[in-house]
């Protein structure tokens, strides 16, 4: 088997789609994968692990990242910084193993432009009411910041249609298949399969046999 570079594959969503959860499962049920940890400024909600969820950091540390070049892209989401780290990025893809980044859709952009070959998956929610609802279920956030978030939930699904796939997510379980079914045969394709399997291929078609 010859090493070849891993896909990136942006997941974006609104508030409240059930991104994170999906990603999660997808993770336990796929091997060589991984989501790209991002660094943000906003404070850590109740259970989120610093490191796990996000690498939490203040505004001038942020900045300072943003001086040295360390993201891949960076951009202000419901006026929070998020940002995604290139090295480690590119030392994994480099090292064949695919990468998950949930991100917004002005990441997903800038991204799109770096590393034109990156899947974009975008996740939708049943209806608006599902998605009220599971933004109230949360119970983390005061009435003021859901209703905000409620807009911009609708603000971020305008760009559903600059993504590859979309999918919705009603049924969790089928969700979850369906994002599985895109990474399994992104992994299939004739240019992944070709710089994977070159030694295979090669003797596949030698006459000298
Ligand atoms: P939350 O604060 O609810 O975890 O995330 C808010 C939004 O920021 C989500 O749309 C999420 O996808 C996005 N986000 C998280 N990390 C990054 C990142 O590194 N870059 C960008 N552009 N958006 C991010």
């Amino acid at each position: 088997m010859t090493m070849s570079q891993g896909t990136l594959y942006i997941i974006s969503a609104p508030s409240g789609a059930g991104k994170s959860s999906l990603v999660s499962a997808l993770l336990s049920q796929t091997d060589d994968i991984k989501v790209s940890v991002s660094h943000t400024t906003r404070a850590a909600r109740p259970g989120e692990v610093d490191g796990i969820n996000y690498n939490f950091v203040s505004m001038e540390q942020f900045k300072n990242l943003v001086t040295d070049n360390a993201f891949l892209e960076h951009a202000e989401v419901f006026g929070n910084c998020y940002g995604t780290s290139k090295l480690w990025l590119d030392d994994q893809l480099n090292a064949g193993t695919d990468i998950i980044l949930e991100i917004d859709w002005q990441g997903a952009q800038q991204v799109r432009k770096l590393m034109p070959n990156a899947v974009g998956i975008f996740i939708l929610p049943p209806s608006q009411a599902a998605l009220q609802k599971r933004l109230d279920s949360r119970g983390q956030d005061s009435a003021e910041i859901i209703a905000g978030r409620m807009a911009e939930a609708v603000s971020e699904m305008s760009h559903y249609n600059e993504y590859d796939y979309v999918i919705i997510n009603d049924q969790f379980e089928q969700a979850l298949g369906e994002m599985r079914a895109v990474i399994i045969a992104q992994r299939q394709k004739l240019a992944i399969q070709q710089a994977r399997h070159a030694k295979l291929l090669a003797d596949l078609l030698s006459e000298n046999q």
